[in-house]
């Protein structure tokens, strides 16, 4: 039977990581995954330039039942080193839109500059794609896995199978399965940093809009984010509502604000002194595509010119476009999201090792974990963090 020191499920981000730290002192490293190619998601993030960590990433950019459990990897393997990492291996990189403040970093070349350099960086591990996970059986010391039908022994299992996000790329929720078989809790799991849906009487006046983006503050359960809105056939999308999602439940309303940057009370007042006999979907488009001014001097009932508008009828309107409630139905599930929220209770695991507290050897890293990150950027650090902290583990033990 093929023996090893550790197995690492998951040739992902977060498992490829973890076997650059977990071989690092001598010790035999399996990495395996049924996809034919490794890291496949790292190949398609960030539109195919990786947005492979954020300047700011901070234990608040990430949601867990546990606040605190992020916050020991994430101050050992930090976005500082990884950019070290990356400058060792030549790879350039840039912030998007540095004037927004963002601070996330994507490739300058191809997101593959990256996966390159994981697979260089574990090259003392083996790694078997193509691969089966079968049964998993434990006898105390040894965690016995099936792959692809041949027992494989290991004292070390590392799961790193990501969460459900993209059936279609190779997610399956078997992580889940082996938490749950050992006795580990697992918390609910959602589609996160996913478009949102809206009933047929909301989509009236989105849909045609579909292609429109503006930038607006997007509310939900409290947390607010200053980003691009999309528009689309299906409801709204763009980094705004991508972010919103992951706080957002099913049932809640989210809030709107389509002029964060400018006043429109003001603007529309300063208006009406100079432009009095505009219409009220020429004066709105004075903030917004015109597209939009017309939709919403439709849906809002506006008639006449802005002279004919009151002050209160002015400040009802600037109100209606700063706080606009909307409800979705839905999201468009894991086909789209980028991430899953919830997973592997981290009350079970060390926040120091990502080891599980009840099986020696037996580690959890990544996204099949209950932490999830912003957009831009942060799953990545995450996954990166996380890996770091289960393989230095490894290797010491
Ligand atoms: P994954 O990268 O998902 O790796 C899990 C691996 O396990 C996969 O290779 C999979 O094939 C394998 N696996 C699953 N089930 C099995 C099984 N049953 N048997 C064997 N192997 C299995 N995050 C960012 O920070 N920046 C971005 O720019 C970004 N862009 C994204 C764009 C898209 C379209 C998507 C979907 C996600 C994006 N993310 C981004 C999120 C990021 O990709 C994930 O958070 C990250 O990949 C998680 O790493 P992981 O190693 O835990 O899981």
């Amino acid at each position: 039977m093929t023996q090893v020191d550790t197995l690492i499920l998951g040739a992902g981000a977060a498992g490829l990581f973890c076997a650059k730290f977990a071989a690092a002192t001598g010790g035999s490293v399996l990495v395996v995954d049924h996809a034919k190619r490794p890291a496949d998601k790292v190949r398609i993030s960030g539109g195919g330039r990786c947005n492979f960590t954020n300047l700011y990433a901070a234990p608040d950019n990430y949601i867990c039942r546990n606040p605190h459990f992020m916050k020991s990897a994430l101050a050992r393997y930090t976005q500082w080193d990884f950019i070290d990492l990356l400058a060792q291996h030549g790879i350039t990189w840039h912030e998007k839109n540095p004037e927004k403040g963002l601070g996330q970093l994507f490739c300058d070349s191809k997101s593959a500059a990256i996966i390159d350099m994981l697979l260089h960086e574990s090259r003392a591990a083996d790694l078997r794609l193509s691969t089966e996970v079968g049964e998993i059986s434990h006898d105390g010391t040894r965690f016995t896995v099936s792959l692809n039908g041949q027992p494989v022994q290991a004292r070390n299992l590392v799961v790193a199978t990501g969460g459900k996000s993209i059936p279609k790329m190779g997610a399956t929720g078997i992580g889940y399965q082996i938490a749950a078989q050992f006795g580990l809790g697992v918390l609910d799991t959602r589609p996160g940093l996913v478009p949102l849906t809206f009933a047929p009487h909301e989509l009236e006046w989105i849909a045609p809009l579909a292609g429109t983006a503006i930038e607006a503050r997007v509310t939900a359960n409290g947390t607010s984010f200053d980003e691009a809105l999309l528009f689309t056939h299906r409801g709204l999308s763009g980094p705004a509502i991508l972010q919103a999602s992951n706080y957002w439940r099913e049932g809640d309303t989210i809030t709107v604000d389509l002029s964060p940057a400018q006043n429109a009370f003001e603007a529309l007042k300063a208006e009406r002194s100079h432009n009095g006999r505009r219409q009220m979907h020429t004066a709105l488009a004075t903030l917004f595509p015109a597209k939009l001014a017309t939709a919403l001097a439709e849906k809002w009932h506006l008639r006449g010119n802005l002279a004919d508008q009151s002050d209160k009828a002015i400040q009802d309107l600037a109100n209606h476009i700063h706080a606009l409630p909307l409800k979705p139905t839905g999201s468009e599930g894991y086909r789209t999201a980028e991430v899953t929220l919830g997973g592997v209770d981290t009350d079970g695991l060390s926040s120091k090792t990502m080891e599980t507290k009840s099986v020696s050897g037996l580690y959890f890293i990544g996204e099949v974990v209950d932490v999830t990150g912003w957009l831009g950027g942060y799953n990545f650090q995450w996954a990166w963090a996380s890996a770091a902290a289960a393989g230095r583990a490894i290797a010491e033990r």
